[in-house]
């Protein structure tokens, strides 16, 4: 769950000479949703309306002017990136060009929790998963900390590999790949971790038509699965209708409707979410 109250973001005032004068830019103002556990909410609007940085500060890469930002029950204002739980996709895919696929989605099961936190699997961090979760009792002084770590992580990494079709290209580099993998690439680190929430930014608008709506449904497919909190950006409307649960309306910093596809498209709340989701005027 996602709970946005009452956010407000600017920026200060942009020109070197009078930089003092100007007014600072409200980007957000009086944001409010709420994202229910495993829901798929999507953020259109048109470009500069602020979607991006409402992303942004739900991850934790900008701070916040004012207003609150909850992940399942904690405050996250404060918290930096690393400590929220989420995963991010953004368009560039932004893999690591000197690691081969397994270690790209490997990179962030590798920070390795310390071992006192390593005796008990309930303290095990999530993505471990179902494999070790259920033991309760302490591991075995005997099982070799590292290697039963990699091992976990070899299968978790083989497991996201082939729900994501890429399990053939494990040892290639990044320049070895088509776009379309490079970005099942950066899907499959994000959601290694498994993650509370997974927040992407337009992560499709780099590929051409017919890989997008193949890795579109195929994004909605893995959220299904896994059940994920997702908060998907857009200004696509076709992506918007056939993938959200709802879908969240901005227009210049203010969310001007929050509804379900049809919903929207049958109510608009007003012309500009009328006109930009293609209603029937
Ligand atoms: P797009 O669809 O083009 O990606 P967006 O909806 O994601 O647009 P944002 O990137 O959130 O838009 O930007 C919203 C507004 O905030 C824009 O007017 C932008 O110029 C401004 N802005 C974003 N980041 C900064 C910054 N670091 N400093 C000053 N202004 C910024
Ligand atoms: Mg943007």
């Amino acid at each position: 769950q996602v709970i946005v109250e009452n956010l407000y973001k600017s920026f200060p005032p942009q020109g070197k000479n009078q930089a003092k004068e100007g007014a600072p830019v409200n980007v957000l103002k009086a944001i409010n949703l709420e994202i229910a556990d495993g829901e798929f909410m999507v953020l259109v609007g048109p470009s500069g309306c602020g979607k991006s940085t409402l992303l942004r500060l739900i991850a934790g890469l900008e701070t916040v002017t004012g207003g609150q930002i909850y992940i399942g029950d904690r405050r996250v204002n404060d918290l930096p990136p690393k400590a929220r739980d989420i995963a991010m996709v953004f368009q560039s895919y932004a893999l690591y060009p000197h690691l081969s696929v397994y270690d790209n989605i490997a990179f962030g099961l590798r920070r390795m929790p310390d071992r006192e936190n390593s005796q008990t699997a309930d303290k095990l961090p999530r993505w471990v998963g179902d494999s070790l979760r259920g033991i309760t009792k302490p591991l075995p002084k005997s099982l070799h900390y590292l290697s039963a770590q990699e091992k976990v992580l070899a299968q978790r990494v083989s497991q996201v590999a082939q729900q994501l079709q890429i399990d053939h290209l494990l040892d290639r580099l990044p320049k070895q790949l088509s776009g379309g993998q490079k970005q099942r690439v950066a899907l499959g680190r994000a959601i290694a971790r498994n993650p509370q929430v997974f927040l992407m930014d337009e992560p499709l608008s780099n590929l051409d038509a017919k890989l997008r709506a193949e890795t579109r449904s195929q994004i909605v497919q893995i959220q299904r699965q896994l059940g994920i909190t997702t908060i998907y950006v857009t200004h696509d409307q076709t992506e918007a209708m056939t993938m959200g649960d709802r879908i969240a309306v901005l227009n210049q910093g203010v969310i001007q409707q929050i509804a379900p596809p049809l919903t929207l498209y049958n109510q608009p709340a007003n012309r500009f979410v009328g006109e930009f989701i293609g209603s029937p005027p």
